[in-house]
């Protein structure tokens, strides 16, 4: 029941209510709020023109469609909300399974048409919702159309935005798409924009909660501030409600956003600072060929965009190789702290044997005076007992230290020889970091070296040296049709007929992804040309093989001559050039640079 009834108490408190609203004094906001405070409709306000246009555009072709349409016809002749209110009620129970609630939303249209908004006068609402069904377009569009301008409305946007809208623009983020409507009108009964209205207010607030909550852990003050705005869009059931939130988020994306960008320079400089260690640690322990195998791995990561996948996939090999280096690692310096022990030994029995060679010199040397002092032959025999009694202990500790030192050095033998395998097992089990560990080509790391020693060599004996570049064909919709194991298998097979068809000087090297380098020594263009032809040939008569069926791999691919003064890397990027030209020109062949 309104609380003014006599017409100019109510205009008195128009006033007051203008006043205190700060809302322009035009004939339109005076008008409104005069009927709002008097709980009526203005006979003016009718938006006969828009909701015959509006009804113009309902579908007629079921009977339920025709006998909606007749009743929604006679409710506009006769300025009826009411009729208007109990057709749509009626449809929309009948209709909850079409797919556009067109019912609904011209109810939704209508409540809004009713609604005041501070910024939106009911003629510029008229206005936005002519120009919107004065356009041209399917009924479907029509739809998205007066979808948008709902949304539009019930967020109290510009009108010149409510127009752009009209005319089919995308929503701005002033009206992000995501905005329930359901919220905004909480009287009605609830049908199936309401449903899908608080599905979304739920899906908005689990995204505060769980996504950006969590990603907010080091900032405890926004985290705060996104539980507190899931608990709002939760809670949010009017106009109001929603506009509040809206206010609010909008502040919250803006100082999100400057968070975002925060994360992104520590993500950017936490990597330098890791690649920065890692090139010193790499100077430092140039020889520690244990250091270096791991150094070379966590150098690849951080070269490349980070991808958890990747992440595992290395963090799963550099522990292999930890392992494997570790055990190695323990054997060596067993076997060194062996061998130290036996070289020990060894002089030790050095040692005692000239200690006993020692006192064998010195007992002759008594015995060579007692001969010469001997009176008679008794006293030499005696002596001579002595000699030779020395003589055979010192043949004796001879021997036994001959044995022992004979059997030592084949035990020092022994051990050098494990110590030169287990050194060579430390070089393989670190040289695995030059190997891509899908398809055994050259890794990154591997073609750089490879390159170094390939230029070295052709500059010394001033040979020509072709590099290649291929790169698979719409490996993407290989991925994408069969599976990303296929797309390995696939990798796998390509390196091994690469592999098997070039020369055993040619190298193959897994540049990226899904792009190879090979080196060509002792090559020219023309004949580097032929080979990759080659290649190409031989791999449409060796077809992959997917679940038994045959898939047939192309690549395009650039070759390129090393020129006399011409840096490597120059090289490869005209190669890469040719490669790109390759593929504009149709894909499936090789051209030369
Ligand atoms: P184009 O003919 O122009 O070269 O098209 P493309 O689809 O081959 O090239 P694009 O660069 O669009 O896609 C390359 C794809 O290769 C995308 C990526 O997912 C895939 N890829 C890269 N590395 C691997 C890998 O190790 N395994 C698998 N299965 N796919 C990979
Ligand atoms: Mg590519
Ligand atoms: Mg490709």
């Amino acid at each position: 029941m309104a609380q003014f009834t006599q017409p100019s108490d109510i205009a008195r408190e128009t006033l007051r209510q203008l006043a205190m609203r700060r809302t322009p004094p035009t004939p339109d906001n005076y008008r409104s709020i005069y009927h709002e405070i008097a709980e009526t409709v203005a006979a003016e306000d009718f938006p006969e023109k828009s909701l015959k246009s509006l009804a113009a555009a309902l579908p007629r072709k079921s009977q339920e469609q025709m006998r909606f349409a007749r009743q929604f016809d006679a409710a506009i002749a006769g300025k009826n909300w009411d009729g208007m209110r109990s057709a749509l009620a009626d449809i929309v129970g009948k209709s909850a399974g079409e797919p556009l609630a067109w019912s609904a939303l011209i109810r939704d249209l209508v409540t809004q048409l009713e609604t005041r908004h501070v910024e939106l006068t009911t003629a510029r609402k008229r206005e936005a919702l002519d120009h919107v069904l004065a356009s041209s377009g399917t009924p479907d569009t029509l739809y998205g159309r007066l979808q948008s301008l709902l949304r539009a409305w019930s967020q109290g946007t510009a009108s010149d935005q409510v127009m752009a809208l009209a005319d089919g623009a995308p929503m701005s983020e002033a009206a992000p798409a995501a905005v329930p409507l359901a919220p905004t009108f909480s009287a009605a009964p609830a049908d199936e924009s309401r449903h899908l209205g608080s599905e979304l207010r739920d899906l908005i607030a689990q995204l505060l909660e769980d996504a950006i909550g969590v990603l907010l852990v080091d900032t405890p003050d926004l985290s705060d501030e996104s539980h507190q705005l899931a608990a709002a869009v939760r809670a949010a059931r009017s106009a109001e409600d929603i506009a509040a939130f809206t206010v609010k988020m909008k502040k919250f994306s803006y100082r999100l956003h400057f968070i975002a960008e925060d994360q992104a320079e520590l993500k950017s400089a936490l990597l330098h600072l890791l690649q920065l260690i890692i090139e010193n640690i790499s100077e430092l322990v140039i020889d520690d060929q244990w250091l270096q195998g791991q150094i070379l791995v966590v150098t690849d990561i951080v070269s490349q965009p980070l991808n958890l996948r990747r992440l595992d996939d290395v963090e799963r090999r550099l522990k292999e190789v930890i392992v494997k280096q570790g055990t190695l690692k323990r054997h060596l310096n067993d076997a060194r702290d062996r061998l130290k022990a036996m070289l020990a030994t060894f002089v030790d029995r050095l040692a005692s044997f000239s200690d006993e060679t020692g006192g064998y010199h010195d007992k002759i040397e008594a015995c060579a005076r007692k001969i010469s002092n001997a009176n008679d032959i008794g006293d030499l025999s005696d002596v001579l007992d002595e000699v030779m009694r020395e003589t055979r202990v010192i043949q004796l500790s001879a021997q036994r230290s001959r044995d022992e030192l004979t059997e030592m050095r084949q035990r020092v033998k022994e051990a050098d020889g494990e110590i030169a395998r287990l050194q060579g097992d430390l070089d393989t089990a670190s040289d695995v970091m030059r190997h891509d560990t899908l398809t055994g080509a050259l890794n990154r790391k591997g073609m750089d070296d490879a390159i170094e020693k390939e230029v070295g060599r052709a500059r010394r004996h001033g040979s020509t040296l072709c590099m290649a570049l291929l790169d698979i064909d719409n490996f993407k919709k290989l991925n994408d049709t069969l599976g990303h194991d296929a797309g390995d298998a696939a990798l796998v097979h390509l390196a091994k007929v690469v592999g098997e068809t070039i020369r055993p000087q040619d190298t193959l090297a897994r540049y990226g992804g899904e792009e190879f380098v090979i080196l060509l020594p002792d090559t020219p263009l023309e004949d580097g040309v032929t080979a990759m032809v080659r290649v190409q040939r031989e791999l449409t008569r060796r077809f992959f093989l997917h679940k038994n069926d045959k898939v047939l791999i192309t690549f395009s691919c650039g070759v390129a001559e090393m020129g006399a003064d011409e840096a490597p890397m120059a090289a490869l990027k005209r190669a890469d050039q040719s490669m790109y030209l390759a593929k504009r020109s149709g894909k499936n062949r090789v051209l030369a640079g």
